[in-house]
């Protein structure tokens, strides 16, 4: 005898930024939620690794230790061109750097174990495979 498949509320195809963030909101809702990454937790993305101050909030209330963490702050932004000449400017908010390498995995490691959250939480199944079709 087969077990019957599993019902979810929600399905989110894409374990980024957006996807782990809703899967971690909804979970923490009560809500059961597949998602689906193509890679595997922890994979490098190009990234400039720079996040707006802006998210600071939102990232910590989603349950990331950021203050643990002593990431650099970024302040300044410079260009410059091939024949040297620079322009640097003070950014009126400013940021932090944090690898996507870093920050996706500890987002989907919440994800699947939302064990610090109080609230009716349930652990979001969390597959490392490509959707080819829906
Ligand atoms: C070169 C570059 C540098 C950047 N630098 C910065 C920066 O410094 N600071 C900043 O704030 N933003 C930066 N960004 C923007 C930032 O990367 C995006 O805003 C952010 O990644 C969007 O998050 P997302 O979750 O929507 O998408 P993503 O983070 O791209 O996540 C989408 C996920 O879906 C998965 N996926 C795709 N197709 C499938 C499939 N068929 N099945 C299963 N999984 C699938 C992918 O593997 C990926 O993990 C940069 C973007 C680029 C391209």
């Amino acid at each position: 005898m087969t077990n019957p498949p599993t019902l979810y509320d929600t399905a989110i195809v894409g374990g980024g930024l957006a996807g782990l963030s809703l899967a971690i909101q909804l979970s923490r809702q009560g809500h059961h939620v597949l998602l689906m990454e193509k890679e595997t937790y922890p994979f490098h993305k190009v990234c400039g690794e720079y996040i707006s101050m802006e998210s600071w909030d939102f990232l910590l209330q989603l349950g990331l230790p950021l203050d643990e963490w002593n990431l650099p702050r970024i302040s300044q932004v410079k260009i410059s061109a091939p024949n040297g000449l620079s322009i640097t400017e003070t950014l009126p908010l400013g940021g932090f750097g944090i690898s996507r390498f870093k920050l996706d995995a500890a987002l989907a490691a919440m994800a699947k174990a939302p064990r610090e959250f109080s609230g009716p939480k349930r652990p979001a199944r969390v597959m490392e495979k490509e959707v080819t079709s829906m």
